[in-house]
């Protein structure tokens, strides 16, 4: 968000491409062609079949799943069919509950995939499959994943230890699932979007220690894969 009463802007609806994508797969190749690995690989890209879904569940461990309004984010099955390349932090410009209250709003027309509370407690609202409308632009739409976090640009004293902590391990982790590399021009913020007029996450957001704590969270989860 980082401007108030202009949900309409991150609104993108229309035509999905993916439609189009899977379509042209399908006939192109044709069924019959694929190997079965194939096959295995790439039966939820056929049209009418979607990647398995468990009500409540969420991507990164430890959130708390609270529903977005369906009409403020757009199904899909990335990133098989957008890759996801990017992490687009957010500033509510308003409290964790408001804001969960106008993104489970039909009418607000705007949503992240995340909200990260002032303590640290993360809500998940859109699964990062789907395209959530936060950065008013359909290419970043779909290409990344957007992360509110509770407070006001002009408020330094919002952005606390637990907040930086808790957002640097949820992005890190994005990165590790979609391999992005751990950098500014693939960590951005709402104000780096083109077209956008939004300020957020404003100048009070410590990026280098935002980085810093990302880089050690991507260690330290790729460490303990190993
Ligand atoms: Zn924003």
């Amino acid at each position: 968000m980082g401007k108030q009463g202009s949900g309409g802007k991150d609104r993108d609806r229309g035509i999905s491409r993916r439609t189009l994508i899977v379509g042209g797969v399908a006939s192109a190749v044709g069924v019959g062609l694929l190997a079965r690995g194939d096959l295995a690989r790439m039966w939820w890209q056929m049209p009418g079949v979607d990647k398995p879904r468990t009500a409540g569940a969420v991507d990164f461990k430890g959130a708390e799943w609270v529903a977005a309004a369906a009409a403020n984010w757009r199904r899909a099955d990335r990133p098989a069919d957008y890759p996801i390349d990017m992490v687009v932090v957010h500033v509510t410009q308003g409290s964790y509950s408001g804001t969960l209250q106008v993104f489970k709003d039909p009418w607000h027309g705007a949503s992240a995939h995340y909200v990260v509370r002032k303590d640290g407690h993360i809500a998940q609202m859109i699964r990062e499959l789907d395209v959530a409308f936060h950065a008013g632009n359909r290419d970043y739409n779909q290409r990344s994943i957007g992360i509110e976090h509770e407070g006001f640009v002009d408020r330094p004293e919002d952005f606390t230890a637990a907040m930086y902590a808790s957002s640097a391990k949820l992005t890190a982790g994005i990165c590790r699932r979609y391999g992005i590399p751990v950098d500014r021009k693939h960590i951005i913020g709402h104000v780096e979007v083109p077209g956008t007029d939004h300020t957020d996450p404003g100048l009070h957001w410590d990026w280098d220690r935002y980085m810093r704590l990302v880089r050690a969270a991507y260690k330290q989860a790729g460490s303990a894969k190993a």
